[in-house]
């Protein structure tokens, strides 16, 4: 991944870090911080066109629970990849210090979801 790149605003072209200027159009050169954010926005909206409508039907039900914030959203985004819509939970269990949280479904996609993470890499059983 390139990073910290300069942009002319003026033609777009990627110039490297040592330069300040263009030196086609002599603007000023700006940081390619702009665009990444817009990849961002478009990887959420290429996210949210991924949900298959027949799994977003019915009560959410838990599918499991994670050990941890990170944990939680790398099953979020391994369900996703099945176009299956997710949300969290975080029990409040003052047993449980490490923000344990439960990922739901909605009902329509229980069983596809336990499938697709039965499939996962790097989850033993139990
Ligand atoms: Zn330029």
């Amino acid at each position: 991944m390139r990073d910290g790149g300069l942009r002319c605003p003026g033609c777009g072209a990627v110039r490297p870090l040592t330069e300040r200027f263009c030196e086609e159009c002599a603007l000023p050169l700006v940081h390619e911080r702009a665009p990444a954010l817009e990849r961002a926005a478009s990887a959420r909206r290429r996210a949210a066109r991924k949900v298959d409508p027949r799994y977003a039907e019915g009560e959410p039900v838990k599918v499991l629970g994670a050990r941890n914030q990170a944990e939680a959203e790398l099953i979020q985004g391994l369900l996703l990849e099945e176009g299956i819509p997710s949300m969290l939970r975080t029990a409040s269990s003052s047993f449980l210090p490490f923000g344990h949280s439960d990922v739901y479904v909605p009902a329509a996609a229980l069983q596809a979801a336990r499938e697709a993470l039965l499939r996962a890499p790097g989850r033993d059983a139990g």
